[in-house]
């Protein structure tokens, strides 16, 4: 009896907790499905592509590192991903086979903040890597104001500033901060084993959000500041589980149950 499956794929992969989140969501709404890990490497990407495409059981993937700029050549669509966020992060599998590409990330991102006003709200955003893309793709789309972007490297950061058609500014990791709406951490800093991120959370005014990506741990030491302040915050499992919801609608045609976020949280800090 043939199945439907996706899959996450990734170089490494074991780490990742996508087949958790789509394979609570397949029990809770009683689907007949499957989500795996599929460890792919550099060298057998185009591969496992060709091969998968073929099967029409296989709904589609969810890409990770270091696969998600390459995979961009091996879609049939990729939209408008490669001008825009430039990496892509899921592989739908359309009825005749052919392959769709897009990105949930930006999406996923967004969706905790989707209730609040952002136009011409100034905001800080600390990272220039992949995630800062997809955060800097959908604060641009939201019409904010200015973006304070800290990061290591410079000049990497002016770049997103000029490609998202953003105004604002780059500065050090150690500058004074602007009184922002929002603060963004899409760097690795606060990470387990990384370096910490110590920002001095005062000159942000009292109603500022702070949205931390990292969720490994789930409680930042920047989270743990700006709840000492009483600042609201975001913690990254809402992106994590965001973007995925938006993938298994594309892969299972049904939308996440509702009302059992608390209880994958649970599952996912067990
Ligand atoms: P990435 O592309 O490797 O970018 C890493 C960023 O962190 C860069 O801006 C880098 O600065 C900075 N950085 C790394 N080590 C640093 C150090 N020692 N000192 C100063 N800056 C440092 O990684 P990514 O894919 O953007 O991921 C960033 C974080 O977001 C990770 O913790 C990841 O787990 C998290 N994330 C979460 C979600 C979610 O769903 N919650 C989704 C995606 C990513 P340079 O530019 O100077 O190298």
């Amino acid at each position: 009896m043939s199945i439907p499956y996706a899959e996450v794929i990734g170089d490494p992969i074991a780490q990742s907790k996508s087949p958790l989140i789509h394979g609570f969501w397949l029990e809770a709404l009683g689907l007949k499905g499957d989500y795996r890990r599929a460890h792919v490497k550099p060298d057998a990407l185009a591969d496992y592509v060709a091969e998968r495409r073929e099967d029409p059981d296989w709904r589609g993937c969810n890409v990770t590192m270091p696969h998600k700029a390459a995979i961009m050549d091996l879609v049939d669509d990729p939209g408008d991903i490669r001008g825009s966020i430039g990496a892509m992060n899921t592989v739908v599998r359309q009825r005749d086979g052919a392959l769709i590409g897009t990105n949930t990330d930006a999406a996923g991102f967004y969706a905790p903040l989707a209730e609040l006003d952002l136009e011409g709200a100034p905001v800080v955003v600390v990272g220039a890597g992949g995630a800062a893309r997809a955060v800097l793709f959908a604060l641009a789309r939201a019409g904010v104001g200015p973006v304070t972007i800290l990061n290591r490297s410079p000049l990497k950061a002016m770049g997103l500033l000029a490609t998202f058609g953003l105004k604002g500014e780059v500065v050090a990791l150690d500058a004074t901060l602007p009184p922002a709406a929002l603060l963004v951490n899409a760097s690795s800093l606060g990470m387990k084993g990384q370096p910490p991120l110590d920002l001095d959370l005062s000159h942000l005014p009292d109603d500022a959000i702070v949205y931390d990506l990292v969720y490994s741990p789930l409680t930042t030491g920047l989270l743990a500041a700006a709840e000492s302040r009483g600042l609201d915050t975001v913690d990254g499992l809402d992106m994590l589980i965001g973007q995925a919801a938006l993938a298994f609608e594309l892969f299972f045609g049904k939308a996440p149950p509702e009302g059992r976020d608390e209880e994958l949280r649970a599952l996912l800090t067990a």
